[in-house]
């Protein structure tokens, strides 16, 4: 039994498990670790990447969080065609020089997972999957559906946020009633459930994380088909990330649908909003369908659902759908996350100097403000010594001539006395080696900005139940 690194990392990276070698912060690469290499290098299993050349040996059981430097790579095996060829001792090798490249070993969690994963699809980012699970009330223990599972990216998030210990550890007593979190995840197209079943294995989460290939428009969200009492996956939460949210919706119903209302549901898209927003009181389940009904849901909690998706059309035809099926507190979310990045800057003494009035004017209003402050200095003077001349004019006396002193540039510092000025501050504060504090909005961030919608459906509640617990209290109504 191997626990999964996703959820106990344990010190380091040993050879067979994931690592993450980080180059920048939206650079990640994972790595499982080998002894020997599949590609001749002579050092064994070598990561090369733009900061050089990682030999395996150099990243096993080394402290998660260390700064592993390049190394020198012999690429003898390399071969000049280009083709990778296994070393032979009486070939001339030859060594590249790694660089002063080096890297971080990092453990592989959800986020650093999202950032590396193959890509197979779009995929859900943090800030949408951590929004997306606080709002579903995920909790360790609980049941999560999730369909279509795409590259798996939110399937590891939903994963660490149910993980209730490892079913395939407990034979104590005590610990058999406890409910161990599952997610069950849905994907129709078939490379894509065979790559995330391969993944799942492969991270040690597959006590965990059921994958199933299935169409859930269609065929929905039931699992076992042979064993009747494993056959609801019972959950408290779904997530969907489906093209048409609202057609897989009539498979996530507490009670068998009457077929008229299914076929509306499912066609919410094209229906006229008349027909699909209200409910309509005389509809039954017909009873054409003869075997027990089996719900996907908890019988026993309200339900929380969120469905993500790009476009507002789809979203409206979604909420119609949950309207019609008796879903509450519906609402629509986009998630608009920016980064705000701050550092200190150096500016130039002689940018710094150059800058003139502006140099520290703080906004663009406060630059206007200040420059038309110095505008009406200006027009001020050239008023004052028009009218001066034309009183000389008036009592025959020569043009006056301004003095230097008056004049509105002399107000300013002189270039030379603002670098002075700047290098004494500096000199003062340290802050000038330090550089300025600036901040910025990171013009891209990696998030596929989609609306969010979510409903909960309430529990259950029929006279059975509420006899037992008029009993209970001893209460009438
Ligand atoms: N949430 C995923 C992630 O974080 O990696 C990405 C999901 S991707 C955008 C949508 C997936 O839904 C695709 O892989 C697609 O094959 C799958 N899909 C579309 N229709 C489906 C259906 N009817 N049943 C199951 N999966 C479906």
């Amino acid at each position: 039994f191997k626990p999964s690194p996703f959820l106990e990392a344990g010190a380091g990276a040993s050879i067979g498990s994931l690592a993450i070698l980080h180059l920048k912060r939206d650079q990640l690469i994972p790595v499982v670790l080998k002894s020997t290499a599949d590609d001749g290098y002579a050092e064994g299993a070598v990561t090369n990447t733009r900061f050089g050349s990682f030999p395996h040996s150099t990243l096993k059981d080394v402290p998660w969080g260390t700064q592993v430097r390049a190394s020198k790579v012999d690429t003898g095996s390399r071969g000049r065609g280009g083709a990778k060829r296994k070393i032979d001792d009486t070939e001339p090798k030859e060594a590249i020089q790694a660089g002063t490249g080096f890297v971080h070993l990092l453990p592989p969690t959800p986020e650093s997972w999202t950032i590396s994963l193959p890509h197979r699809t779009q995929v859900v980012y943090t800030p949408d999957a951590s929004y997306i699970l606080q709002r579903l009330q995920v909790r360790p223990g609980q049941t999560i559906i999730e369909a279509g599972a795409g590259s798996g990216s939110f399937t590891h998030a939903s994963a660490r946020a149910v993980f209730n210990g490892y079913p395939s550890q407990s034979s104590e007593p005590s610990l058999k009633k406890r409910r161990y979190g599952r997610v069950c995840s849905f994907e129709y197209h078939e490379p894509r459930a065979i790559g995330l079943q391969e993944e799942v294995r492969a991270h040690g989460l597959n006590d965990l994380v059921r994958v199933t290939h299935r169409d859930v428009y269609t065929d929905g969200f039931l699992l076992d088909e042979q064993d009747p009492k494993n056959k609801s996956p019972k959950a408290d939460a779904i997530f969907l990330d489906l093209p048409a949210p609202w057609m897989a919706l009539k498979n996530l119903t507490r009670q068998r649908l009457p077929a008229r209302t299914a076929k509306i549901v499912a066609n919410s898209a094209s229906s006229d909003s008349a027909d699909i927003s209200a409910p309509s009181e005389t509809e039954t389940p017909t009873e054409e369908n003869t075997e027990p009904f089996i719900s996907p849901l908890n019988p026993d909690v309200p339900v929380h659902l969120c469905t993500f998706s790009p476009c507002i059309e789809q979203v409206t035809a979604t909420v119609a759908a949950l309207r019609r099926l008796g879903w509450t507190e519906i609402q629509m979310v986009e998630v608009m996350q920016k980064r705000i990045d701050v550092r200190r800057e150096r500016v130039g003494l002689h940018e710094e100097g150059l800058r003139g009035v502006n140099a520290s004017a703080a906004t663009v209003d406060e630059a206007v403000n200040r420059l038309r402050e110095v505008e009406g200095r200006f027009k001020e003077w050239h008023e004052a010594v028009k009218e001066a001349d034309v009183v000389a004019e008036a009592n025959g006396q020569p043009k006056p001539r301004p003095s230097n002193k008056d004049h509105p540039a002399s107000h300013f510092e002189s270039k030379q006395a603002r670098l002075e000025r700047i290098k004494k501050e500096a000199e003062e504060r340290k802050t000038y080696k330090e550089g300025r504090l600036v901040h910025r909005t990171e013009p891209e961030i990696k998030t596929h900005t989609s609306y969010l919608v979510f409903a909960v459906l309430p529990r259950e509640w029929n006279e059975e139940q509420e006899e037992r617990l008029r009993k209970k209290w001893g209460t009438e109504g």
